[in-house]
């Protein structure tokens, strides 16, 4: 094939194509994963275990917001949207405490 415009283009085509279908299946094999890891993790060994120090986490509520807290250390694990939801609680509460609207 000769470097012409044409067949320069028809090369770049055949690359894209090539990217795309790979990207594809990348995130197709990559949510696959995400859901088996969700599934097993639902019964897993590390399910509601501190990333800490490995204590048991227990839910309690925080302002409304469910969280989980660990049992030996005390620390605190957010899912995603609850530290959002938390920031919002304490603004309300600030505001409440201040007298501020
Ligand atoms: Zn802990």
């Amino acid at each position: 094939m000769s470097m012409t415009d044409k067949g320069y283009n028809e090369l770049e085509r055949i690359f894209h194509e090539r990217d795309a279908a790979w990207l594809a299946a990348r995130r197709e094999a990559l949510n696959r994963e995400r859901q088996a890891l969700k599934e097993k993790s639902s019964k897993g060994a590390f399910w509601m275990i501190c990333p800490k120090c490995g204590g048991q986490m227990k839910e309690e509520s925080l302002h409304g917001v469910m969280i989980d807290r660990c049992g030996s250390c005390a620390g605190i694990y957010l899912d995603r949207g609850e530290f959002e939801l938390l920031a919002r609680a304490q603004q309300g509460g600030l505001k409440r405490l201040f007298g501020a609207s």
